[in-house]
């Protein structure tokens, strides 16, 4: 189809949500991107952090195929083999007991936070019920996950936004404490911040706020949505702290490309809820979670976390030529292959430039380069990227 018959198209029939660059894709392949008009991109957004595997893996492709013809969907009202192989997959290689699945990020962050009140209110009773968040969060556009996710602009325009939420200085254990109240049930945070400007958690502050919660007994949840499965250079964040948490909410990477969401917790935390205390209609189903044993299995396997620590120091340092380079380039940022470039200009214009040279790359909090490229990407790919930034880079005085 014409792009343009396409955008117009797309501009009389959809909500207008969305800046979007006029381009569509038909097809991909590992880190490749073809569009309509069958020009090829390299793909260092990687669907947001959702194509792990990148575009049409084999294994992926597979299961979707045997899946497709067996069965899609029944529902919670039975037991469905996937979804219990996958919540066993999950528990055997992390510190959680049990997995609930939904449909996305957001809605796994819900789920935890509806967990976490239940847990307080049927130990503590009424009251003991807020929640801190941390500066420069995201955490997803539903309503309550709104009311925790730091940019306000996410939230104008839509009040009133559910109570209980509280801010507090990401990395700043003062400003954590502060916020402390008798009536706090949980602290969520990114281990690192993905929207916020890929910014990681320091070890100290990490090791203080899982002290203050366990004093507390306030629970600790992490959003491992965007940084977990495998991206920082660990099958999960919180490895690579030694700080373990109590609820740990997953989604974007854990489908390959299928949407799914989920929540694990400790078998303690997990009790809280009973049949009826929650639900979806989709979640959990055996076509997202088929496709998500094979996303998992296929990054246990090859131990995909490996590739991302290793490439992920690679591209570093190839970055941090530029920051020796030029005086604008701020810093190099992130961890594995969840990783940002600090600028002191504006990133669009960049972003713009490298689409333009067939590299399709993020900016975000206006003046961080964002790239999250499949846990399988190579140096020579990596190369790629770091030339055609050179070109760009060389243009700007
Ligand atoms: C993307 C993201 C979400 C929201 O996920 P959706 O699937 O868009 O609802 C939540 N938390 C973090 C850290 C994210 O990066």
């Amino acid at each position: 189809m014409d792009i343009n018959q396409l955008v117009q198209d797309g501009q009389n029939y959809l909500m207008n949500t969305y800046k979007r660059i006029p381009i569509a894709f038909s097809e991909g392949k590992g880190s490749y991107l073809k569009d309509t008009e069958g020009n090829e991109y390299l793909d260092m957004v990687g669907g947001l952090a959702v194509n792990g595997l990148g575009h049409s893996h084999p294994k992926i492709v597979e299961a979707i195929k045997n899946q497709g013809e067996k069965l899609l969907h029944t529902s919670n009202l039975y037991w469905i083999e996937n979804q219990v192989k996958l919540g066993k997959m999950l528990v055997e290689n992390s510190f959680a007991d049990k997995a609930f699945f939904a449909n996305s990020g957001a809605e796994a962050n819900e789920g935890a936070i509806k967990l976490a009140r239940k847990y307080a209110y049927k130990k503590y009773g009424e009251g003991k019920n807020e929640i801190i968040a941390m500066s420069g969060a995201f955490h997803g556009r539903t309503m309550a996950t709104l009311s925790i996710t730091a940019n306000k602009k996410y939230r104008e325009g839509y009040a009133p936004i559910p109570a209980g939420f509280k801010e507090a200085t990401f990395n700043d254990i003062k400003s954590v404490e502060a916020a402390i109240t008798e009536n706090t049930c949980a602290i969520m945070l990114e281990p690192v911040q993905g929207e916020g400007g890929v910014t990681p958690a320091e070890q100290e502050f990490l090791t203080a706020v899982r002290k203050i919660c366990t004093e507390k007994d306030i629970l600790l949840i992490f959003d491992e949505v965007q940084c977990g499965i495998g991206r920082t250079g660990k099958l999960f964040a919180y490895e690579d702290y030694g700080v373990i948490p109590d609820i740990m909410t997953l989604a974007k990477a854990l489908g390959a490309g299928v949407p799914i969401g989920a929540v694990v917790a400790t078998d303690e935390v997990a009790s809280a809820f009973n049949p009826g205390d929650h639900g979806t209609t989709f979640g959990g189903n055996p076509f997202s979670c088929g496709v998500g044993v094979a996303a998992m299995e296929t990054i246990i396997e090859e131990k995909l976390w490996e590739n991302a620590e290793k490439i992920g120091e690679y591209f570093s340092n190839q970055l941090q030529k530029f920051v020796d380079q030029y005086a604008w380039v701020k810093q190099v940022k992130g961890k594995g292959l969840i990783k940002g470039l600090e600028l002191e200009i504006e990133g669009a214009p960049i972003v713009e430039s490298a689409f333009k040279k067939g590299v399709l790359i993020n900016c975000t909090s206006g003046t961080v380069l964002r790239f999250l490229p499949a846990l399988t990407i190579t140096e020579k790919e990596v190369d790629q990227v770091i030339s055609t930034l050179s070109d760009i880079f060389k243009e700007i005085k």
